[in-house]
């Protein structure tokens, strides 16, 4: 009865690439939504860190990321 998930595979980025993210612009990977975030109105996505494997959803209140922090290991990747 498990639910089918499209986890998408994050995409490493240089520091540089890191430093010019805007930080509205960045989701935070977290290992279970909270539930109201499930059914709610935010827009959430199952996502792989590529540095550390850790697969979590991207928390976002805003439409505009294409970039993620993880919150396992603290490194941001693109999506
Ligand atoms: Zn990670």
């Amino acid at each position: 009865m498990s639910k089918e998930l499209t986890v998408k595979q994050g995409k490493k980025i240089t520091p540089e690439q890191a430093k010019e993210v805007n930080k509205n612009e960045v989701a935070l990977l977290v290992a279970r939504p909270a539930q109201e975030e499930v059914e709610g109105q935010s827009h959430a996505e199952w996502v792989r860190c590529p540095y550390c494997g850790a697969v979590g959803v991207a928390s976002v209140s805003n439409r505009h990321w294409h970039n993620v922090w993880c919150g396992s290991c603290g490194q941001m990747f693109a999506v």
